[in-house]
């Protein structure tokens, strides 16, 4: 065996084999991958090597596409069939739901380069003469995927690599990993040490514990899956093609041919978690007791859908274990802390995504980038709050989810609630129809008296529509309070703080008093971060931005290595607030503070540390409604009285409650992007329209050579707001933007814009397109709607209420 390696991968599953492929083929030829047992033997060897496009996150999508498109790739290099059935798929929707679903992956999927299309039920026989459509109103047709053989595909990923330099020592465990004072690892195996400078955690079943080699606890948990195989079929005999891939999402199953019978699968409601604590060390190439009686009732739905099924015998039933993430998206990337150490586990669709995985973890490791956003898929989505009991209870919920449709306007309800902030109560008792981001609940809209607190899961408008309408309009018209406390909160402090910030930030920091919007940039000039700077003082600094974001947001900081004259930290839990927004927020706040708020005393981004009633209290002028507004932080023991005291200040100025829904479409009116959604690291600072807010005359910054040469050819893309002609139903996210029968781009967010009674999406259209009154089209749910881009903003375009 090798004694050393620039990368040791662990594990020799599908996702192993992937990345010691991409290694090799970005130029890590010395790259070594350890398998305890034979190459497979975690969840690999006994999956039903189904493979498709479809993801929420459109990002997600593509690398699926990749994946699957990667595999004549390797089969060619290796010489090593991956077995592939590329037949495509067939999803089937039983609910006006589930068509609308369809309707909007055939949307997405324009943009996306996919071959989708809406087909009847007896089109829809034809892929698979199964069905009995009456239990069906529409199906997809999706040209891309089939299934693979498992085990042919992971040897040819690792037959590929050997081709290309990279090493394989099987039956070689390994024990521990014991960092090295430069950062490199000693891989301790039982069969000789190996000096790596990377390690990369591709255990599978096993990431847990190869988690806990380093100390940290991976939010990944395995369960139970079982697939039956029947006996041969009569109708399929003597058919000249096989009965393709099929989703039915009403029975939750799905099915496809293996030889003369069919294979199908269930996630059934009330999952089996397996090895909650520990994963036994001596398990490998075993499968679990099948427990066919407990899944009967699923199956049943699945005979009565595919009647031809209760006539023939079970050959045999597999239940197998693998493994989770809490949202059931695999967890990818560095971990903060640990140097050198690298994830790519709770994979639970490896054969659509560990192409994908393999491809941007090998751009990660050897180029410093992944290449493109892939927050959906990061490890640092989760943070502190997923503990091993948070993880026992999402994992679960999100198996008995896999075949449900995720409803744009659906929050899902295990582990709720984790976090909560002081006025959790107070709002609640005031309506709060609550979401949960990076566990922190959080208000969405407030239902008044009479309205029922929830809500529909609809792709279309639902009962909170007039709700939110209410609420945008009395922050336009009088003053309205949004808790802040969901936000990401980061403290710098020390003598170097601004140095270090004017090195990480791509804008000028602000001085003392002020307050600055700060896009952070990766060296591609590519968007990490839109936050702002409030300089509390010359060495104290109030950085805030998105609050999912807090983990991915202190992993950069913490890789920008501030030095030891700067202390960075994350206030998440330490720093809460409130924003007031509306033309009587001046108002109200002045009621509460000493200093003078008058519109040429405390301008636009004034910050200042003062009193808000009771609350010591940071105070800016700032907000994200395009209205005159302020922002109040202060620390948790205050929050709960300083909500008090605005409420009982601000009575008679008609102050209301609003929440997320009615920011977005605030926000949107006054075409402010939002990052994760509009900004990404997909987009350059000129494409975004954030280089306004860069200082191009510093000498250094993250990002600086890349945003220069583009000021200088100019951004390919822009980021317009449209009007779009729709009628009952806005845009959801990732609708194909078509012009002349093309997708041209595709939607980062939307809303309805109840202040202007337009319906808007956000999005990215080539820059030679991007005038004021171009139209597109959008598909949404099946109908073409012309979108006009505005690009001047449709509310209070000269700035005069956010600066009044
Ligand atoms: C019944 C069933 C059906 C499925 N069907 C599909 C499907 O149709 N399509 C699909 O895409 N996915 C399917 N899956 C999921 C799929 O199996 C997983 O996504 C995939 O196997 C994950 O691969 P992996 O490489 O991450 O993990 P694993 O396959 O678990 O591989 C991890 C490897 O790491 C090794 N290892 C662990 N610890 C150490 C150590 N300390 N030292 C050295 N080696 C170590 C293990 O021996 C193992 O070989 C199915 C799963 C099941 C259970």
């Amino acid at each position: 065996m090798k004694t050393s390696a620039r990368a040791v991968v662990i594990g020799g599953g599908i996702v192993g084999a992937s990345v010691l492929y991409h290694l090799a083929k970005i130029g890590w030829t010395d790259a070594l991958l350890l398998e305890k047992s034979e190459l497979t033997s975690g969840s690999t060897w006994h999956a039903a090597g189904g493979m498709h496009t479809f993801n929420g996150e459109a990002n997600i999508s593509r690398l699926q596409k990749y994946t699957i498109d990667l595999y004549r790739e390797i089969e060619a290099l290796s010489g090593q069939s991956c077995g592939l059935h590329p037949n495509g798929g067939l999803m089937l929707a039983a609910t006006q739901g589930e068509l609308d679903s369809l309707r909007l992956i055939c949307s997405r999927a324009r943009y996306l380069g996919m071959k989708t299309k809406m087909i009847s039920l007896e089109q829809a026989r034809e892929y698979n003469p199964l069905i009995d459509t009456k239990h069906f109103i529409g199906a997809l047709w999706r040209a891309d995927g089939g299934h693979c053989d498992p085990s042919g595909t992971t040897n040819a990923y690792v037959k590929a690599a050997r081709t290309l330099g990279a090493s394989i020592e099987r039956f070689t465990r390994v024990l521990s990993l014991e960092q090295r004072r430069d950062c490199s690892w000693n891989v301790v195996t039982d069969k000789g040490m190996v000096h790596a400078e990377h390690v990369v955690n591709c255990a599978g079943l096993w990431a847990r514990e190869v988690g806990h080699m380093v100390g940290i606890e991976l939010p990944v948990l395995a369960m139970e899956h079982h697939y039956l195989l029947t006996e041969d079929i009569p109708e399929l005999k003597g058919r000249d093609r096989e009965v393709v891939n099929t989703t039915d999402f009403a029975g939750e199953i799905y099915l496809r041919q293996e030889r003369g019978g069919v294979l199908i699968g269930t996630y059934e409601p009330h999952g089996t978690v397996w090895s909650p604590v520990k994963t036994p060390d001596d398990f490998a190439m075993q499968l679990l007791p099948a427990d066919v009686e407990r899944l009967a009732p699923c199956f049943e739905v699945g005979f009565e859908h595919f009647p031809a099924l209760a006539r023939v015998g079970i050959r045999k039933a597999i239940n197998g274990p693998f493994t989770f993430a809490p949202d059931g998206n695999p967890l990818v990337g560095p971990v903060r802390g640990v140097r050198n150490y690298w994830v790519a586990c709770a994979v639970m669709a490896g054969f659509s995504q560990g192409g994908g995985i393999g491809l941007v973890l090998s751009r990660w490791m050897a180029e410093n980038d992944p290449g493109q956003d892939i927050i959906s898929m990061d490890v640092a989505r989760f943070g502190a709050f997923a503990t091993p009991k948070y993880t026992s209870i999402k994992v679960p919920e999100n198996y008995s989810r896999r075949f449900q449709l995720a409803y744009p306007n659906e929050e899902l309800s295990a582990a709720r609630p984790v976090r909560r902030s002081p006025l959790y109560d107070k709002l609640k008792a005031a309506g709060a129809v609550m979401g949960a981001n990076f566990g922190l609940e959080n208000a969405l809209w407030f239902a008044p008296a009479g309205v029922e607190p929830a809500e529909t899961p609809t792709y279309r408008r639902s009962e909170a529509f007039p709700v939110v309408r209410a609420e945008c309009q009395a922050v336009r018209t009088a003053v309205g309070l949004y808790e802040t406390t969901n936000y990401g909160k980061y403290e710098v402090t020390g003598p170097g703080a601004r140095a270090w910030l004017d090195r990480v930030f791509a804008c000028r920091i602000p001085r003392p008093g002020r307050l600055g919007l700060a896009p952070m940039l990766n060296p591609a000039g590519r968007i990490v971060g839109d936050l702002s700077i409030a300089c509390l003082a010359e060495d104290r600094y109030l950085i805030v931005g998105s609050g999912f974001a807090e983990e991915f947001h202190m992993r950069w900081f913490w890789a920008a290595e501030p030095p030891a004259d700067v202390g960075v930290r994350s206030a998440a839990s330490t720093l809460t607030g409130v924003s007031i927004a509306g033309p009587r927020a001046r108002e109200l706040v002045q009621r509460l503070v000493r200093v003078d708020l008058s519109a040429s005393a405390f301008k636009l981004f004034q910050v200042t540390e003062t009193a808000v009633g009771f609350a010591p209290a940071v105070l800016t002028r700032a907000g994200f409604t395009g209205e005159l507004g302020y922002e109040i932080w202060t620390t948790p023991d205050y929050l709960a009285t300083l909500y008090d005291d605005l409420w009982n200040a601000g009575g008679n100025l008609g102050l209301v409650h609003f929440g997320g829904r009615a920011l977005s479409s605030l926000r949107l009116e006054k075409g402010y992007g939002s990052f994760n959604k509009d900004f990404r690291p997909d987009y350059t600072a000129g494409e975004t329209g954030l280089d306004r807010f860069i200082d191009f005359s510093k000498a250094d910054f993250t990002g600086r050579p890349a945003v220069l040469a583009e000021r200088t050819a100019g951004p390919k893309r822009r980021f317009v707001i449209m009007e779009v002609a729709a009628t009952d139903t806005d845009v959801t996210g990732y609708e194909s933007i078509m012009k002349d029968g093309a997708a041209v781009g595709y939607v980062t967010s939307g809303a309805f814009g109840h202040c202007v009674g337009k319906s808007l999406a956000a999005g990215y259209v080539p820059t030679a397109l991007a005038r004021d009154g171009a139209r597109f089209e959008i598909d949404i749910l099946g109908e073409m709607r012309t979108a006009t881009v505005r690009l001047e903003a449709l509310h209070d375009p000269r700035g005069v209420r956010l600066r009044g």
